[in-house]
Formats: C-alpha cells, sequence, structure tokens
C-alpha cells in the first residue's frame, strides 16, 4: 500500500462485519485501486462496488458474483466536474484567424466568438456539443455546466445539445447566453430558450438541469436584467453568465448605463444559491462575498484568461470552481494551468487546484439536489474516473495536489463512469463509434469555418 495519511478504506462507510447483499441492481467490482479524493485529500486502496447509479460498498468483504473490473496499479478518484464550458466551441481548433488580429477581450468577443455562435445551424450545434461531450468524457468528466449561444438558431438548442449529452452519456446543466448584443428578438428568444428548457426540468422531461442564463452584464439592458430576475424568482434557480471577466463589464456600467457594476449586479439579482459565476477576475470584492454568502459559485478558467490576456482571478474559497470555456474540456490541464499560473502570481493559491476542482463536484451536485456530497462512500453517485497513473515519486494525501498538477493527464484516463455506467472503458466511448465522430466533426467544422466567413 502506498503511504497515506488517512485512508479511504477507514473513512468510508463499509460493509463492516459481513459482505453486502448483491440485490436486484446491476453491480461492478472495481478492484484493487488507489482511491484518491482531493479535498480534504485522502488516499487509500480498496474495493468499490457499485450498485445501480451509485456506490454501494467502498472495502470491506465484497459480494460473490459480482463482476470485477480490474483497476489495480490505477487511480479511482470521483469524476471531474466542467463547471463552465461553451459546449458550441468545440469546432474551433485550428479555425481561421479574423481579418485583423484581436487585441482587446472585446476584439476577440466581437471578431472571433460572435461570428462563431452566429455561424451556427441546428446541426453544428448539436455536432459542437457531441463533440464536446465526448472530449470531456475521454477527460474523465462526468458532468458539464454549459453556457450555450446560437443566436440564428435559439429556438430548440438547449434540446440539440441534451440529446448530444444524453448520446455520451454524460449529466449537465444547460442554459442559454440572453444577450441585447443581436436586438431585441434575439434577446426575447433568448430569454424563452431559457424559459423553455427550464419548464422542461419542472416537468421531469429531461434528467439534466437549467439555469438562466446570460451573456456579460456588457451586452444586458436593464429591463433584460429585470427579466432574467423575475425567471430565477420563478423558477427557484441560479444564473449562469461571465461577470467582470476583464474591465469592460464596469466601463459599460459606468459610461454607458450610468450605474456602478455591482448596483447593476444586484438589479439582477445574481447574488443567489446556485448561480454560477464565470470569470470575476476584475469583481470587487464587496460584490464577491455577496454573491458567496448567498450560495452563489464562481468559476475560474486560467488558460481562456490567458488566452485573452485578461488577468489573474484573485478569489478563493470553497465555492470557486474550474472551468474550461470551452478550449477542450480537459479539466487536468485546467488544473495544471491554474497551479502554474497562481506560482507565477505567487498569489499563495497555487497549491488549491484541489479545492478548485472538487469545488465544480460539488456545484454539480447541488445542482442536481444529490443526497452525498461527491465522494467515494456509500451511497454517494457513481462517478467515477480511473486513471492508469503509476506514480514514479511517492504519491501520498499531502502531496496529491502535486501529482494532479504535475503528473496525471488526461492521457491517463482509462474508465469515466457515470451514474454507475461506463462511458469510456479502456480509454475509448462506450456508445458512440469515435471513426463516425471523427469523420462528422471535421466535416462540421470545415462547414462552420466557411459560414463564419459571412460574419466577419
Ligand atoms: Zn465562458
Amino acid at each position: 500500500m502506498l503511504p497515506s495519511e488517512t485512508t479511504l478504506k477507514s473513512a468510508a462507510p463499509t460493509a463492516g462485519a459481513g459482505e453486502t447483499a448483491l440485490g436486484d441492481e446491476a453491480a461492478t467490482i472495481l478492484a484493487g485501486g488507489t482511491l484518491v479524493e482531493l479535498n480534504p485529500p485522502r488516499m487509500g486502496l480498496a474495493d468499490v462496488l457499485l450498485r445501480g447509479s451509485h456506490i454501494a460498498q467502498v472495502g470491506g468483504r465484497m459480494p460473490e458474483g459480482a463482476p470485477r473490473v480490474d483497476v489495480s496499479g490505477c487511480v479511482v478518484s470521483p469524476a471531474f466536474a466542467i463547471a463552465h464550458t461553451h459546449l458550441y466551441m468545440s469546432l474551433t481548433c485550428g479555425m481561421p484567424p479574423p481579418p485583423s488580429p484581436p487585441r482587446t477581450l472585446t476584439d476577440k468577443l466581437e471578431w472571433v466568438w460572435w461570428a462563431l455562435d452566429k455561424a451556427l445551424d441546428d446541426d453544428l450545434v448539436h455536432v459542437s456539443a457531441l463533440v464536446g461531450a465526448a472530449m470531456a468524457a475521454k477527460a474523465g468528466a462526468a458532468s458539464i455546466i454549459d453556457h450555450h449561444s446560437s443566436p440564428r438558431a435559439i429556438d430548440g438548442s438547449l434540446d440539440l445539445i441534451a440529446s448530444a449529452i444524453d448520446e455520451v452519456g454524460l449529466r449537465a446543466v444547460l442554459c442559454y447566453e440572453t444577450s441585447d448584443r443581436d436586438g431585441k428578438g434575439r434577446r426575447d428568444g433568448g430569454l424563452r430558450e431559457n424559459r423553455r428548457f427550464l419548464e422542461r426540468v419542472r416537468k421531469g422531461e429531461t434528467p439534466h438541469r437549467a439555469l438562466v442564463g446570460a451573456h456579460a452584464m456588457m451586452t444586458l439592458e436593464d429591463d433584460t436584467l429585470d427579466a432574467m430576475r423575475e425567471l430565477a424568482d420563478k423558477y427557484a434557480v441560479g444564473m449562469h453568465m461571465h461577470v467582470a471577466e476583464d474591465l469592460t463589464d464596469h466601463l459599460d456600467a459606468e459610461r454607458i448605463r450610468k450605474t456602478p457594476l455591482p448596483k447593476r449586479l444586484e438589479r439582477l439579482g445574481i447574488a443567489r444559491e446556485g448561480s454560477v459565476i464565470a470569470h470575476a477576475v476584475q469583481l470587487d470584492a464587496e460584490s464577491a462575498s455577496r454573491m458567496t454568502e448567498a450560495g452563489a459559485f464562481f468559476v475560474t478558467n486560467p488558460r481562456s484568461n490567458m488566452a485573452h490576456g485578461v488577468g489573474v482571478c484573485p478569489l478563493t474559497g470553497s465555492n470557486v470552481a474550474l472551468g474550461t470555456d470551452g478550449i477542450d474540456n480537459d479539466l487536468i490541464a485546467e488544473a495544471r494551468a491554474y497551479y502554474l499560473r497562481h506560482s507565477e502570481a505567487h498569489d499563495g493559491l497555487a497549491r488549491e487546484s484541489g479545492v478548485r476542482v472538487t469545488a465544480g463536484q460539488e456545484l454539480v451536485a447541488q445542482l442536481f439536489g444529490d443526497a452525498q456530497p461527491p465522494r467515494i462512500v456509500a451511497g454517494a453517485r457513481a462517478d467515477l474516473v480511473v486513471l492508469d497513473y503509476a506514480p514514479l515519486t511517492p504519491m501520498t494525501p499531502s502531496n496529491v495536489v502535486e501529482h494532479l498538477a504535475r503528473g496525471w493527464k488526461s492521457a491517463h484516463v482509462r474508465d469515466t463512469i457515470v451514474g454507475g455506467r461506463f462511458v469510456v472503458r479502456d480509454r475509448r466511448l462506450c456508445d458512440i463509434d469515435e471513426r463516425d465522430l471523427v469523420l462528422r466533426a471535421r466535416a462540421a467544422a470545415s462547414r462552420l469555418w466557411e459560414r463564419m466567413q459571412g460574419y466577419y
């Protein structure tokens, strides 16, 4: 057994003296793995019994007759949760640059991302989501909090994303990016799509969850803030949007709206339980603490922040999660970037990479109303990742965050298990023909890039 200061085996509820009966639901034993939780850091060697969608037993004598999956020599950890991403950006790797190089975040939004989202039609929304979900699953994620925009294909877009997520086998929290940037008609369309999907969730017509989505304060008129607040109140849910990614939200609030950003945020009412606030690189401390006290989560996206040159998010705490912001849905790569970015900044946050990863899992568990937090204990959801990672140096609870940041890679992801089901096994998607997906993705990307030329 590897050196460990605490073990999951001793800390987790186990079968105790006897073994657990197999019961009616499908059961699987993950046998011989090193169980790792990142926050608080805990490790230990133990078998894990999955029954149905949940973990039935950790350690102890396993029931006879259940199929065993050998995970010896592997790390077994709660599967990753991507707390903020844009699946619609999944076909952008290598796309042609805009006619002139963008210099600011606003340039990048107007010349790149808003040309991209305008070029999306229904089929491109679906294929983008399929590709993004597949990338996430293969990088060990069980859940995605997505932020979607397709102003020329708004109605029904969240259903197209949900069906792609279902094809891969993940679970998701969806919203549409309401915005006034394309006029009142599309603003109303965004609100309508949010309301429609919230209603589907309320009626239990989809297994996924929904938030009230909007782009960012700089593209929202005051009456839109009021409409969003009304929607969030009606369905008793949080909001999902970008806030203070750079200084533009502040400048817009003061110069154009003649109201300071904190006042606009108060009018919006985003400080509420379940809200997902992306970036907050330039959010004032008072607004940040108001949101934290209300139960909102922040999501930091260090690679995106680097790519857009907007600075480093200074926020800390157990409600600050990690997102990939549409780059590649690889949360291990994001954790590594977080570690390096904050090491460079000398702000003492680098070793909080594990806290950030766990916060995303906690956020998803809250949004889905899971009975147990996302840990490897009996009764918790069986959302697990198996990493074929043989550490070349001792790995202990006290240094596991270093292994996360410097050792683990998404290439180590062997299996991804979502609600007790393998969606990735032996590095292959279980329900998707990967060769077919590659061909579809390349054809869709070529079509998307061609369509984008019309919006530059
Ligand atoms: Zn984003």
